[in-house]
Formats: structure tokens, C-alpha cells, sequence
């Protein structure tokens, strides 16, 4: 293991910057930047620095106590290489959380002065493929997929319907019908399953479309006089993906080309795919286009439930490589019912504030968020306000109650002489929590655990400081109680 953990109170001096190590820190920047997607690169490097070095160990202090979780998970090693290549002696690097480096004075580096953002040009939006001469597609988005489909029991019917059609498109379910409300994932299954047929089948002429294009070509067709061509092109597609085909009402004449072209199709066994924001029956086209999609597999797709929003939303945060609390997820999972798109607005807002403003979000900032996008969320100030009770610092009792209860043990065996490891553990991290989140001093700790001496404490710190370092569900049951309290 290359890190260790370590916390210091605000009295306690921080290491002195000098030039060197500042100097240091740039490089160091400077190799990592790259390595690193700039969203994480702003949010978590920007309040970080170098505190020190003692010997091989080089120092790097942190701004929050969830930074040092997230740096331990996923930057610790890449960061050590770095340091490496600037100085071939540094063997270690030592995590320090320190809660002054917030302050814009103590960073070494601005990171948003020395790396400013590069604005990506565009590239003008290619949104359509040719499959074979004259027959073109929308392109398939990539980050569609059935696998990061979160399933509940709002969608289970739907995501294996198409999960059947991608092992054998053509097969039983055709053609295949989804219908739900807007924002439920209608999209994201068609798509999905074009790219899943596609992964298995490169070769074949997968043609996803939405019914108002579908119109403009046919429009398009009629004026130029191409209408044989373009029946002709559609007879040669293998997969026929239709999204939204509730916008065909009206539209006589798309209508009745979309009728012959799903014939042709049918009866060549190709897959079609239809989705629409009803069923087939209250859809306001020609009957005989009705029948034809209740012939094959009809599947509904209703609001999610709880559950299913909340898993959406961490799958979300991991896609979007986002860090958000669990306890805001399920805040934002609760107070958001209608439709996925609303969960992920809400998130993507989420990643806005953290890109531009560095700021974690929080259940007060995501409710904000929220009352912005959507006047009407019933978002009572109590659940707003809950945050900032939680806030409170709690006292020696409260922290050593919380983790005796976590750990059920007796508070009187963690005060007392007991040296057997279930009890020395908790009495560690209770001695851990009350030096970081309460700035008890160690001569102050050793009184309330019966006395103990000032150096018995600093000995246990050290002792659990160096645990956490190598063990991370310690870490995990740490940043549990700290949540229970409410510190973090
Ligand atoms: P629709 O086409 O039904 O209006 P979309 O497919 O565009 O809805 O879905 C809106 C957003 O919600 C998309 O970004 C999609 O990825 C996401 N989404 C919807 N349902 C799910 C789900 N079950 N799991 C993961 N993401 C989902
Ligand atoms: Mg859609």
C-alpha cells in the first residue's frame, strides 16, 4: 500500500510550502491532467497540494475527509507514479486531510488558472449513417445499451422482450411494441437493442428512426417523384427501429408507405421495432397499421418505483464518473417521481454545479436544483432544512454511543482496560473521530478513556491510522458511523 491517513485538527500547523514542492506539485499536475477527466481533475485536485516530505514519504494534503476516500479509491497509485517521475526517491505517498486548504490562499497551484479549460471544438453533428446505398439510419447512440438498462418492475416486461429480439431479431417477438410515458426509457431500449443486434451482427443494415423523419422522407420522396426508391432502399434494411410512432397520426400518406414497407419487411422475417407514448389501440392511425403491431409483442413501461430510481441514479453517477452521497441520491430518488429524464436532468445539474462551482452537491444545493427545473416539486422546507440539523457537531458521548452501538459493544468496556481486538477497534476509531470532528486534543482523549495517557492515545491513532490505510472496509465502517453522526 503507498498511502496512509492521516487527519489534522486546525491547530495543529500545516507543513510549510517551499518552492521546490510547489514546483513539484506542478509537474506532478501536469502529468495527472491528462489521466484524468477534467471534471474529476478540477473537483478533486483543486483544493489538494503538497504538504510536505519526510524522506520517501511525500505529504499530499486534502480538503475533505470524503477526498481522502475518493483519492485512497482511485488516485493514490497514478498519483505516486507522478511523484516518481519527478523524484525517483519518493517511496510513499502520505494523505493528510486538512480542512484550510478550502481556503483559495492555501492552494500552491490553481489549477483553473494553470489549466484552464480548452474548449473541444465541434464537430458538425454527423446524425446520420449510410448501411447500403440509399439506406441511411440515425446513428445508434452508444451509451445506450440493455445492459446499463437499471430494470424494476416498471420495465422488466419490456427489457426482456428486447433482450429476446437482440438474441434473435426476426424471431417470436415481431414485431415488438414498447409503450410508456414520456422520459421511461423507450428510447434507451430501442437503441439498446439496434446496438446489441448490431454487436452480433455488424454486417447487418440496422435503421433506427424516428416516425417524423420517416415522414420527411417520404415528403421528401413525394416531391422529388423517388417514391419507388425509396421503398425500394427500405425493402433492403434488416432491422427497422421507429421510435415515437404516435407523430404518424394524420399522416395519411406515411402512413400507408410505412404500411407496405412493414409488409415487405414482415413477411422477410426482418425485425421491426416500434415504440409509441400509447398502445396500439388508442393510436389515432389506419386500423389495418393497428393490427399489424398487435401482432407481435407488446410490452408497457410505467413510472419507476423507488427502488428502481434510486439504482438508476447510481448508475447514472457512475456513468456520468459523478461522486454523490448516498443519502442525496435517495433524496432526489424520492421527491422525483414522474420520469427518468426528470432523475437525470437533476443529475446532470448536479454535475453542472460540480464542474463550474467545485461544489459537492448536497441534499440543500439538489433541492434547489430541483425547485429551479420544476416550480412545482413539493418540497416541504423541513426536507431541505434536515441537512443542516445533521450538521450539528455532536458531542464526546454522542460519538462514543454511535459507535458502540455500531459495533455492540458496551461503552464501559471502551472506556475500560479491555485489550481484546473487538473492543481496541472501536475504541481507535471512537478516539480517530473525536480528534478529527471534534478537535479533542490527545491529553483531552486520554482523560475521557479513564485517564489514559497522552502518548496511549497518540499510539492508538497511529495504530488505527495505519488500519485504514490497508483495510477499506475499516474505512467503509468509518465513514458509516461519520454519516450516523452526521459529520460528513
Ligand atoms: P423515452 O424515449 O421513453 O421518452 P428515454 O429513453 O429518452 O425515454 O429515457 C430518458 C433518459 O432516462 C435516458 O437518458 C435514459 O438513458 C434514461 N433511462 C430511462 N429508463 C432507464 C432505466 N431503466 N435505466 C437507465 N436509464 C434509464
Ligand atoms: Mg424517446
Amino acid at each position: 500500500m503507498t498511502s496512509s491517513v492521516s487527519s489534522l485538527s486546525a491547530q495543529e500547523p500545516t507543513l510549510k510550502q517551499d518552492g521546490v514542492l510547489q514546483d513539484m506539485w506542478l509537474k506532478m499536475l501536469n502529468i495527472l491532467e491528462p489521466k484524468v477527466q477534467r471534471s474529476q481533475f478540477v473537483t478533486w485536485f483543486k483544493d489538494t497540494t503538497i504538504l510536505g516530505r519526510d524522506g520517501g514519504k511525500l505529504v499530499v494534503g486534502l480538503p475533505l475527509p470524503m477526498s481522502l476516500h475518493w483519492h485512497m479509491e482511485h488516485y493514490c497509485g497514478m498519483t505516486l507514479t507522478a511523484a516518481q517521475e519527478c523524484d525517483k526517491t519518493i517511496e510513499q505517498i502520505v494523505y493528510k486531510v486538512d480542512g484550510g486548504l478550502k481556503d483559495n490562499n492555501a492552494r500552491s497551484v490553481d489549477i483553473l488558472v494553470h489549466f484552464p479549460e480548452v474548449k473541444k471544438r465541434k464537430l458538425p453533428g454527423k446524425q446520420e449513417v449510410k448501411l447500403a446505398e440509399g439506406v441511411v439510419s440515425k446513428i445508434l447512440n452508444p451509451r445506450y445499451s440493455l445492459d446499463n438498462f437499471i430494470v424494476g418492475g416498471s420495465n422488466r416486461l419490456a427489457h426482456a422482450a428486447c433482450q429476446a429480439v437482440a438474441n434473435q431479431p426476426g424471431g417470436k417477438y415481431n414485431p415488438l411494441f414498447l409503450y410508456g410515458g414520456v422520459g421511461l426509457g423507450k428510447t434507451h431500449l430501442l437503441q439498446g437493442t439496434g446496438n446489441a443486434i448490431f454487436r452480433q451482427m455488424p454486417k447487418a443494415a440496422i435503421v433506427y428512426t424516428t416516425s417524423e423523419d420517416f415522414t420527411n422522407q417520404v415528403v421528401e420522396a413525394i416531391r422529388s417523384q423517388k417514391m419507388e426508391k425509396l421503398r425500394y432502399r427500405y425493402r433492403k434494411v434488416d432491422v427497422l427501429i421507429i421510435d415515437d410512432v404516435q407523430f404518424l397520426a394524420n399522416k395519411e400518406r406515411t402512413q400507408e408507405e410505412f404500411f407496405h414497407t412493414f409488409n415487405a419487411l414482415y413477411e422477410d422475417h426482418k425485425q421491426i421495432i416500434i415504440s409509441a407514448d400509447r398502445p396500439p389501440q388508442e393510436l389515432q392511425l389506419e386500423d389495418r397499421l393497428i393490427s399489424r403491431f398487435e401482432r407481435g409483442m407488446i410490452a408497457d413501461i410505467s413510472a419507476p418505483d423507488y427502488e428502481t430510481r434510486l439504482a438508476i441514479l447510481v448508475e447514472k453517477a457512475q456513468e456520468y464518473e459523478i461522486f454523490i452521497d448516498m443519502q442525496v441520491l435517495q433524496f432526489v430518488a424520492e421527491h422525483t417521481t414522474r420520469s427518468v429524464r426528470e432523475l437525470e436532468g437533476i443529475l446532470m445539474q448536479a454535475v453542472a454545479l460540480y464542474e463550474l462551482e467545485q461544489r459537492m452537491p448536497t441534499i440543500k444545493s439538489i433541492a434547489e436544483i430541483m425547485r429551479k427545473l420544476n416550480k412545482d416539486t413539493n418540497l416541504e422546507d423541513e426536507d431541505v432544512g434536515f441537512e443542516k440539523q445533521k450538521k450539528r457537531q455532536p458531542t464526546f458521548q454522542e460519538v462514543i454511543e454511535c459507535v458502540s452501538r455500531y459495533y455492540s459493544v458496551s461503552v464501559t468496556d471502551m472506556i475500560g482496560p479491555s485489550r481484546v481486538r473487538e473492543i481496541l477497534v472501536p475504541r481507535q476509531i471512537t478516539m480517530l473521530l473525536g480528534k478529527k470532528h471534534l478537535r479533542m486534543s490527545y491529553v483531552n482523549l486520554g482523560e475521557a478513556f479513564s485517564g489514559r495517557d497522552h502518548t496511549t492515545v497518540m499510539n492508538a491513532f497511529n495504530k488505527i491510522e495505519e488500519k485504514l490505510q490497508n483495510d477499506s472496509r475499516l474505512l467503509r465502517e468509518v465513514h458509516a458511523i461519520e454519516r450516523e453522526l452526521g459529520v460528513v
